[in-house]
């Protein structure tokens, strides 16, 4: 479930592992629970029914059970029992997670992770989320929100504010969103830059794609904001694999994918800057399973659920 669309995929699982038989997409256009859980059903009406288990990857703050979305901002929802909504109209049993988890198990049993026990996925996109599989299991923390690297403190408590309320995020300064306004006030203030020319007549088209070749391109303040956004990356993600010790670290999501001198700078600067003992057998790669991904797990997710240990390979 994205914010403006969802993506059902049906699979089947066998000898040779899991198997998308079909995949759709279908436009959200409404906020509402029972609109949206209508959407739902017609997109897996699509994908050839339901199925013996339906898995859902949200971007949403869940309850440590998952059956409650505490808070989804794409679609305003707080405090709502959607498990069990979902459940009613589908006449059948419904695992939910967050999107990010679903992704990170995903790449961790079929991606760039297969083979490996304890993988540390990080996706930056909009915002910047992280999934924890460790010891071959995903880890949730205490209250489900374990793996909210976006929140880790770079800076003071008078720093810039973060989406979340407090300030001195990494995602504040790295984050697609912030990232792109901090850029529109320093062109706005006349910052010397060849993205003046760019961007003057329509600011909104801002991307870290057009922000790496700038920098690439010799312009300085470019150069010098993106070398920024690099270190506060590679030094967060190595205090990350320092505290974890992970076998992988898979970088993905748009802001990874579509600038690879940025992921090549951030997996050369966490592998030397955490603790050497983690940083030197550390296996950094870019995820593989691209828009898959969150459906993927989610479908992962809800056939373990339902006592079927699939196989891991993707088909
Ligand atoms: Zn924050």
């Amino acid at each position: 479930m994205g914010a403006t669309h969802l993506r059902a995929i049906k699979v089947r699982t066998g000898r040779e592992g899991i198997e998308i038989v079909s995949r759709t997409r279908l436009k959200v256009n409404e906020k509402n629970p029972k609109a949206v859980c209508r959407i739902i059903a017609r997109a897996l009406e699509k994908a050839g029914g339901p199925g013996q288990t339906v898995g859902v990857a949200a971007a949403a703050q869940l309850s440590a059970d998952s059956r409650m979305v505490l808070n989804s901002p794409n679609y305003g929802w707080r405090n709502f029992d959607f498990a069990t909504m979902l459940e009613e109209t589908l006449g059948t049993r419904v695992i939910v997670d967050n999107d990010i988890n679903a992704a990170a198990v995903a790449e961790a049993e079929y991606g760039a992770g297969r083979g490996f026990k304890s993988v540390l996925t990080v996706l930056l996109g909009s915002g910047i989320g992280a999934g924890l599989v460790l010891d071959g299991n995903l880890y949730r923390g205490a209250t489900g929100v374990a793996g909210e690297i976006g929140h880790v403190k770079i800076r003071g408590p008078r720093s810039r504010r973060c989406g979340c309320g407090q300030r001195g995020c990494l995602e504040a300064y790295v984050g697609g969103i912030n990232l792109a306004a901090r850029l529109r006030e320093d062109l706005e203030r006349g910052v010397d830059s060849s993205l003046q020319e760019m961007f003057r007549d329509d600011p909104s088209r801002i991307s870290t794609a057009l922000m790496e070749k700038a920098a690439l391109s010799g312009d300085r303040y470019a150069k010098r904001i993106w070398g920024q956004v690099a270190g506060m990356l590679g030094d967060s993600l190595a205090n990350a694999v320092t505290v974890l010790n992970p076998d992988v670290l898979i970088l993905g999501g748009g802001g990874f994918l579509h600038c690879p001198h940025l992921r090549d700078h951030v997996g050369t600067r966490v592998k030397e800057r955490a603790l050497s003992a983690c940083g030197l057998v550390l296996n950094v790669r870019t995820a593989e399973l691209g828009d898959d991904a969150g459906a993927l797990g989610a479908a992962f997710l809800a056939d373990k659920e339902h006592g079927v240990k699939l196989k891991r390979r993707y088909v």
